[in-house]
């Protein structure tokens, strides 16, 4: 499923400046000349960064990875059903991903990942074997007649070996669990998910709905995304265990969790809650996660229906410390409030909840419902549910609480990068997506200056994209069409440039005056800010331009709201 075109520009344009290189040994009889007339932005992602702090330019095979090449382009998905069997003793995994798509150009060629440490046993177009490419991790299909556009094909992708464990949380992992169990799990964001099946391994196009069948020593349960539709045993030994995804879900969601699992449940209205535990766990478990009721309650309040009700909430423990997997969120906070034990915004209030549970199952709204097009604003994960952490507390505790949580988070940004990156290389934003991403946001709502309407603001930019792949340029159009205001310059100085906006003020004390103006590197900033004294504020429609005012303030009594906005001061 494909949605959103209006920022496919850059995309293209990066994607033309680079892709062609790439390619060009390649025989393409395909063009994109279609697209070619909208190659003049090229903006700020003409030049590629690659991952968190290199400068140089992204390898060939980041480039075949992140750019919405011609082979990923004429083509949409339709539905994937990963067939798989896991075995623990060799470290195996072995079957077939079934890949529906539908073509959006008649072609023979189309583009899909998977590994080059994993092998492929055949790809069959019916009985038909495929010839195939393979080039780092992606795979050339080649197709022995013309696919037409319009048309739907199916293909079966046979593969077989061991994943490789890798990246921040573990990719592929064959493990044990204290008590000597198997304990095999999947968590491969960014690295991606053809590190361990089979996909056309990208952000903007999604399966409409995806089975996932998992056969392992029966023994053992594997939670995965979606419904649970029942387990066949297998009579060798193995049972399998089929789970059905009735929505879009973008890669590296998608999840096998097995394990010596107990289950026990949960219902809030008609939506199921599922939640699996091991067995030394359980009774911690049953404690802590009764924490999920208060955070659905609370993102229901603010956006609406949890997004995947007829999959229904799962939470599952695992090793590592979580993981959004779409309607299968993965917990390893240690059963215990807070993140990994500590006060993580260190004002006191993290303490009062379960950072993993939270956080993680917001994602369900920004990251799984709504997902970015492309890894560059994954700010629209990060820094949205960072946001949404500070709803949930303003919904449990006040807005007062919620703002001094937020402001938490100040001495964990660096700001040494924009948090956009570039395009097209599959490149991991840094970290201030998440702090600096929330503390934008938080300035946007005093902006905005009128809670009722941020509210419904939230609320109806969710609605309007669930469900959906966007870029930055979609939230920016909807926040500025809705508020009637242009934010365009504030977005683009807290998203695409390194620093964020200074006050600088002037006093002269004998005139009784203060001079002010917005130092940013947009053109055009402008951004109201409260000043004077706290509880008093006077609003400030500051500039880029030096103007002046009459106070009866003092320089040090001249107070600015700082934790309304995420800016500096300086005063003179
Ligand atoms: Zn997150």
């Amino acid at each position: 499923m494909q949605t959103r075109a209006s920022w496919c520009r850059k995309v293209f344009a990066v994607f033309l400046a680079v892709f062609a290189a790439v390619v060009s040994a390649r025989t393409s009889s395909q063009t994109t000349s279609s697209q070619s007339s909208q190659t003049s932005q090229t903006s700020q992602t003409a030049s590629p960064q690659r991952h968190i702090r290199g400068q140089d330019e992204p390898t060939k095979a980041e480039l075949l990875r992140g750019t919405y090449g011609p082979y990923r382009a004429n083509n949409d998905l339709l539905f994937y059903h990963l067939d798989i069997r896991i075995d623990p003793t060799k470290k195996l995994v072995s079957g077939k991903n079934t890949i529906r798509f539908k073509m959006l150009q008649d072609d023979n060629r189309i583009q899909l990942d998977l590994a080059d440490v994993l092998n492929i046993d055949k790809i069959l177009l019916d009985t038909t074997p495929l010839h195939y490419e393979r080039d780092s991790g992606a795979v050339f299909l080649d197709f022995p007649a013309t696919l037409h556009s319009g048309q739907v094909y199916t293909i079966d992708f046979y593969y077989s070996g061991t994943p490789v464990q890798t990246g921040r949380f573990g990719g592929f992992t064959f493990g044990t669990d204290p008590s000597g169990h198997p304990w095999i799990y999947s968590a491969c964001e960014g690295i991606g998910a053809s590190i361990w099946w089979p996909n056309k391994d990208q952000w903007r196009d999604e399966v409409e709905n995806m089975q996932i069948s998992v056969a392992i020593p029966k023994d053992l349960v594997d939670v995965s995304n979606g419904r649970f539709m029942g387990k066949t045993d297998l009579g060798d030994g193995y049972t399998r265990w089929d789970w059905f995804v009735h929505y879009p879900i973008n890669n590296y969601d998608v999840s096998v969790n097995i394990g010596n699992y107990q289950h026990f449940s949960d219902r809030m209205g008609d939506l199921d809650m599922d939640f699996y535990a091991l067995p030394e766990d359980l009774e911690k478990a049953k404690k802590q996660f009764t924490q999920a009721r208060g955070m659905i309650e609370a993102f229901e309040h603010y956006f609406g229906e949890y997004p995947f009700k007829k999959d229904g909430y799962k939470l599952v423990e695992v090793p590592y410390s979580g993981m959004e997997h779409q309607s299968a969120v993965t917990y390893g906070n240690h059963f215990a409030n807070g993140y990994l034990e500590r006060d993580w915004t260190g004002v006191g209030i993290s303490p009062r909840f379960d950072f993993i549970i939270v956080h993680e199952s917001g994602h369900e709204w920004f990251g799984n419902s709504i997902t970015a097009a492309d890894p560059s604003d994954m700010w629209i994960h990060e820094g949205w549910t960072t946001y949404l952490e500070s709803m949930y507390v303003e919904y449990m505790y006040g807005k007062d609480d919620a703002i001094k949580y937020l402001n938490g988070y100040k001495p964990k940004i660096p700001n040494e990068r924009p948090i956009i990156t570039a395009r097209g290389v599959n490149g991991e934003p840094p970290i201030d997506q998440y702090f600096k991403g929330a503390l934008f946001i938080n300035t946007l709502r005093s902006v905005v200056d009128d809670d009722a309407r941020w509210w419904k603001l939230l609320h109806d930019f969710y609605q309007h994209f669930k469900y959906q792949n966007i870029m930055t340029e979609d939230v920016e159009q909807f926040f500025n069409q809705q508020t009637g205001m242009n934010l365009t310059p504030i977005f683009d100085q807290y998203l695409r440039h390194t620093a964020i906006p200074t006050l600088d003020l002037k006093f002269n004390s004998a005139a009784g005056t203060v001079s002010y103006r917005w130092k940013t590197d947009e053109p055009g900033f402008k951004m109201p800010v409260r000043v004077g004294k706290r509880g008093d504020w006077q609003i400030l429609h500051a500039t880029s331009d030096w103007q002046t005012m009459q106070t009866t303030l003092k320089q040090d009594e001249f107070d600015i709201a700082m934790d309304l906005y995420y800016v500096n001061v300086t005063r003179q």
